[in-house]
């Protein structure tokens, strides 16, 4: 087998069209997002009102990243100190601590073999724990069922925030992720869909909810200077009870954000082109399972997971091991110790300790690879064919 020879943490290059917005900002000094002129929408208002007319919100802000933008939406919501907050167990560690740093206790909900929320368990969790919140991650972009969720919401009298931190530009049945609950959080850092290093986008319809979030978010007293915000009416209500803390995205990184956004769509037809690729590649291979994606799904494929489910802990290290050595990065979320960005609810121990049997069994077979774009479909192709030799020399060893 030839070995690969990409890069899986090379993103794309930003080009001219984004050199040239940041170049303009940085010529005119004025980097924070209230250093506007008078009459004149900062690149961060701009970028508000951009990515608000793309979810088809009301009302958007941007802000420091997207865990800072759960932690806000919590708070804004109401989270009161101490307070559980459910979320399905299978995701990544800012979720946990954005509830954390909110002063709530996240409460751990099982997944199904298809990665996403168990709805019976959250509904016997809803149920016995009396819990107001659900922050539903949508962890590597599988929805779940978002219409059953939402009954399940509906009847609880859940408030339903949503980690759209891999599922910006997704949709189930046309609506788009995000646009289920109270608000959704977007995060623009290098691993997701646009890429400014470091930020965060939350939006919603609620329009105390959006003036709480931008004074939390640390507008001062100048959130009237916003492009996508509730009118300065709504502020007068709650100005001076809100908080601030300072989370705001500057000028430069919101005219980097804006050309990307143009061509988010672009991005996601390429994303989904390579996506195909690796699941054709491991389509039959064996021992592999791979999710059917719903039909009500438009999912983006920026990664990869697939299921070894039985494997043992010494074969999945073995497997993880004889990818490497053709060049494949796979993260294996059944480790007992976080690698990297990879972690699972054992390696959280500042969250009370809970019994997530059929999460831990899931995650013990989980594999998950990132599809930067910077390959080529014929590179998926190689990748796939890579790890389906991987997992046949594998069923050789049990
Ligand atoms: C990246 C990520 C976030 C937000 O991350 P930031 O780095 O804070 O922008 C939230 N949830 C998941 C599942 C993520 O992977």
């Amino acid at each position: 087998m030839k070995p690969f020879a990409g890069n899986f943490t090379q993103q794309e290059p930003l080009d001219d069209t984004v050199i040239a917005a940041a170049t303009e900002v940085l010529k005119s000094g004025r980097l924070h997002r209230y250093n506007s002129e008078p009459g004149e929408l900062s690149q961060v208002s701009r970028l508000e009102q951009a990515y608000a007319a793309y979810q088809g919100a009301r009302y958007c802000l941007a802000c420091a990243s997207g865990g800072y933008a759960m932690a806000i939406a919590l708070r804004a919501a109401g989270l009161v100190q101490g307070e559980a907050v459910l979320t399905n167990a299978f995701t990544l560690a800012p979720v946990p601590g954005a509830i954390t740093a909110a002063g709530g206790k996240p409460l751990l909900v099982e997944i199904t073999e298809a990665l996403v929320i168990d709805l019976e368990d959250l509904e016997r969790k809803a149920k016995t724990s009396g819990a107001r919140f659900l922050l539903l991650s949508n962890m590597r972009g599988h929805l779940v069922d978002m219409e059953r969720l939402a009954a399940i919401v509906q009847s609880y009298d859940l408030i339903l925030i949503e980690d759209c931190a891999h599922t910006m530009g997704a949709a189930w049945n046309g609506c788009k992720s995000g646009s289920f609950g109270l608000a959704g959080c977007f995060s623009t850092q290098t691993y997701k869909h646009l890429n400014s290093g470091e930020g965060g986008l939350l939006t919603s319809d609620d329009p105390d909810f959006m003036a709480r979030a931008i004074i939390l978010s640390g507008s001062y007293m100048l959130y009237e200077r916003h492009g996508a915000a509730p009118s300065a009416d709504v502020f007068e209500r709650i100005r001076l009870e809100t908080p601030n803390m300072s989370g705001r995205m500057d000028n430069l990184r919101a005219a980097i954000l804006l050309p990307q956004l143009d061509r988010l769509e672009d991005s996601i037809e390429r994303w989904n082109e390579r996506y195909r690729a690796v699941e054709r590649a491991l389509a039959g291979a064996d021992g592999v399972e791979l999710r059917r994606r719903p039909q009500a799904e438009r999912y983006v494929g920026s990664s990869i997971q697939f299921r070894l489910p039985g494997i043992t802990p010494a074969l999945a290290r073995a497997f993880v091991a004889a990818n490497r050595a053709l060049g494949v990065e796979l993260k294996w979320f059944g480790a007992a110790e976080p690698m990297a960005f990879t972690s699972n609810h054992h390696s959280w121990r500042y969250v009370d300790a809970q019994e997530l049997p059929q999460t831990d069994r899931i995650l013990s077979g989980l594999f998950d690879m990132r599809l930067p774009l910077t390959f080529s479909v014929e590179d998926c192709r190689h990748i796939g064919a890579i790890i389906a030799h991987c997992a046949a020399e594998l069923g050789t060893e049990v």
